[in-house]
């Protein structure tokens, strides 16, 4: 500690300093004068030597004694203001006193009253008043802060006004800002942590405002007789600059510096910081408005920072609103989701998003590529806990999205069924991407172990870039809380439609049940009495018939052959009900012997027949119940060999290539899923069938021609054909050209 020698006293200099724009002064709580700033001369006509050891009667008249000793003393981390006159050999001085209590010192700073501007409080509150009026009829954050600093500007003066906001981790961005127009922007600028050290934040946590008229002032230091303890300046309003701010604005080209500190919640948010191209003095007047308005700014910052995140809250809902009702609305369950995009990205607040429904996936804005993608569900899925997984460090996790870390190195997965494998992926790019440095990333502020700072080469800037390298912006709960709920609603829905499907599906198995075992009810318990018919009516056509007259004979031969065609019909519906039943025997069958046995017993039931065969390459063996197979078979030959009017009548049965045939104008249904059944044909060269007609013959009992033409029949054949052919899971339909023929196409799953 340096020793200064004077005539009178050995005058020690303290640790500490003040700027220039006033005086300090210790006291004893006996209000003795304990230390002082060694400027006395210039504002009190004293020199420090004739205060200190002195009672403070010898600088105040009675009057400002009696006002400092009214001081409350209770109250901590407060600070006291009231105007002091002193006189002086020039006579009285005007003084701006700020007081505070610091254990047993007081410490007292005057700052003259003498400004060079003049200042009328009158006008001084009616600007804040017409700013708080202001302030008040914004709506968002960002335009009440704008408004803030626009304000601030508008009282002090200074050049630039911005309002920087802290992150979670202290770093600084600048939300607003108000400058001449000849400085250059620093909206949007990034400051790391380290720019404001935490002893730096502590002062600002417990001081409303702090002015640095002039940035490289000469610091006047403290001195003292009796005591030479270190006095803590932290409430001082005329604290001196620590080197480190000195040359970090200096180096900015700032020259007068105030902050106003932005508390919200106790806790520092953010800071209103002036700066002005040269030194400015602001009057304690409008330091006091500009305080009062930091006050009023703070206490509304929490109501505004609530109302922006209920505001951001209910948009994510009402997006997600939209989404479950597109869901709900509509069958196509991926569509609903992704039309519109902006609405699936702005569910999270995300930049690019990917749907996997039962394995397909689709991607919205700015993503990984699909097979990136595909592998990393593979591995988010093992870290999904309660059905989401988020980071906001995916590349950390995860090195291989590294590569894609310009998409995705923030990941929202959420899971929506594992077994149905759906899954929607929200993704945010590296956020260094997006952040703008401000000052000289070549030089920082480092603190200390013991707490105080230096300056020093700006290793702290790479260390910041090396936190947020790989790394998105933040997920917030909120976000995080849309995508679970919109995971309910969709479980919710689909379990919804699930349940009424199955309600569906349980009514209608009902009725076909009770249908079938009434059609074979019915057509079992018809064929007695019909039986009865027909014997009846033999035995009176047989025993009876000499006294039968030709109208009686002709009249019961109708009925016998009437019943007959009874019994047809009954058997064909006999048949079909059955059908519904019973289980099938599937087996692996070479549809080649199949085909076989089927025009074996076609030419043994047919003395006289004149139909070709073709079958121009061989069957494959295919899983299906033969039994069932043979009845399709020797229905649809059958029927190729009847509705034929050629001479020369032929048959051809074949399947088509995969693609679709065999080139000429064969089609194929495309079925849903990746593998697609064979699909057979029966063609033959027979009358055809009218278009109109080409789904009708498929229904039972469906004739288009009368009994007497084309041999007959009941028309339950294709009827029981197409039952089999669904059972198979399969289709069955028909392409023809009246007079040249048809073709009946199969599948079978
Ligand atoms: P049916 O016992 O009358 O033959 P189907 O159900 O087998 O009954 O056939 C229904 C109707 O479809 C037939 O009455 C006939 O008019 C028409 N039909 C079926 N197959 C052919 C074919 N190969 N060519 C032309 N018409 C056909």
């Amino acid at each position: 500690m340096e020793l200064l020698s004077n005539s009178h006293n050995e005058l020690t200099l303290n640790p500490g300093s003040i700027q220039p724009h006033g005086v300090l002064l210790a006291l004893s709580t006996q209000l003795e004068i304990l230390q002082v700033s060694s400027n006395t001369q210039v504002y009190l006509d004293k020199q420090p030597e004739e205060l200190l050891g002195q009672p403070l009667s010898s600088l105040l008249d009675a009057p400002g004694l009696e006002a400092i000793a009214q001081l409350p003393t209770e109250e901590i981390d407060t600070l006291n203001y009231l105007k002091l006159s002193v006189p002086t050999k020039e006579g009285k001085r005007d003084f701006h006193a700020f007081v505070h209590h610091l254990g047993d010192k007081i410490i007292l700073e005057l700052e003259s009253t003498q400004s060079p501007d003049e200042v009328n409080f009158i006008n001084i509150y009616a600007l804040i008043k017409r700013a708080i009026a202001k302030l008040k009829r914004t709506n968002n954050l960002i335009d009440f802060l704008q408004l803030a600093a626009q304000q601030t500007r508008e009282i002090t003066g200074f050049d630039r006004v911005m309002v920087y906001q802290f992150d979670h981790q202290g770093a600084g961005e600048v939300i607003a800002e108000v400058k001449t127009q000849e400085l250059s922007p620093y909206l949007g600028l990034h400051y790391p942590a380290t720019d404001i050290p935490e002893p730096a934040r502590d002062l600002y946590r417990r001081n409303s405002l702090r002015l640095i008229p002039r940035i490289n002032a000469q610091p006047v230091e403290l001195l003292s007789s009796i005591d030479d303890t270190p006095l803590d300046l932290s409430l001082s309003v005329l604290r001196s600059v620590h080197p480190c701010c000195v040359e970090f604005h200096q180096n900015m080209g700032v020259a007068a510096l105030m902050v106003i500190p932005l508390i919200k919640n106790g806790n520092l948010w953010g800071l209103i910081s002036c700066h002005h191209q040269t030194p400015k003095y602001v009057p304690y007047e409008i330091r006091s408005g500009c305080e009062f308005l930091g006050q009023i700014v703070s206490s509304e910052l929490a109501n505004k920072v609530i109302q922006e995140e209920v505001d951001y809250k209910a948009r994510l809902e009402s997006l997600r609103s939209g989404v479950v009702e597109s869901i709900s609305q509509v069958d196509n369950f991926r569509d609903a989701l992704i039309q519109p995009e902006p609405r699936l990205l702005g569910l999270v607040g995300a930049t690019g998003a990917a749907v996997c429904l039962d394995g397909e996936i689709s991607l919205v804005g700015a993503t990984p590529d699909l097979e990136d993608v595909r592998s990393l569900i593979t591995w988010a899925d093992t870290q999904v806990n309660d059905n989401i997984f988020y980071t906001d460090s995916l590349p950390k996790l995860y090195p291989e999205a590294e590569t894609f870390k310009d998409a995705a190195s923030g990941l929202l997965l959420l899971r929506i069924s594992k077994l149905r494998h759906y899954y929607i992926l929200w993704f945010r790019p590296e956020v260094i991407r997006t952040v703008r440095w401000a000052g000289n990333p070549n030089e920082s502020i480092q603190v200390n172990p013991d707490g105080s700072f230096t300056l020093c080469p700006r290793t702290s800037f790479e260390q910041w870039q090396e936190i947020v390298r790989l790394t998105s912006a933040p997920w917030q709960e909120c976000e995080i809380d849309s995508a679970l709920s919109l995971r309910n609603a969709i479980v919710g829905i689909v379990l919804k439609k699930a349940e009424e499907l199955a309600k569906i599906n349980q009514e209608l198995e009902r009725s076909n049940r009770e249908l079938a075992s009434f059609a074979y009810a019915a057509s079992h318990d018809l064929k007695e009495p019909l039986r009865g018919i027909y014997n009846y009516s033999v035995i009176l056509l047989e025993d009876y018939a000499s006294v039968l007259d030709e109208d009686a004979t002709e009249f019961l031969q109708t009925v016998i052959s009437l019943s007959v065609r009874m019994e047809a019909l009954i058997n064909g519906l006999l048949r079909l009900s059955q059908l519904g039943q019973a289980a099938l025997q599937l087996q692996a069958v070479n549809l080649n012997e199949l085909l076989d046995q089927v025009i074996n017993v076609f030419h043994a039931s047919r003395q006289q027949h004149n139909l070709e065969l073709r079958i121009p390459r061989p069957l494959p063996t295919i899983r299906c119940d033969p039994v069932l197979m043979n009845e399709v078979f020797s229905n649809l030959i059958t029927n190729a060999f009847k509705y034929n009017d050629k001479a020369e009548r032929w048959v051809e049965i074949g399947y088509l290539d995969q693609q679709g045939g065999q080139g000429s104008n064969f089609s194929t249904l495309s079925s849903p899923g990746s593998h697609s059944p064979i699909t057979f044909y029966v063609r033959d060269n027979g009358i055809g069938i009218p278009p109109h007609h080409r789904q009708t013959i498929f229904k039972l009992f469906k004739r288009l021609h009368t009994q007497e033409k084309y041999g007959g029949g009941t028309g339950a054949g294709l009827a029981i054909a197409k039952k089999i052919i669904e059972r198979h899971g399969g289709q069955i339909w028909v392409e023809s050209t009246p007079g040249e023929g048809s073709t009946f196409y199969l599948t079978l799953e």
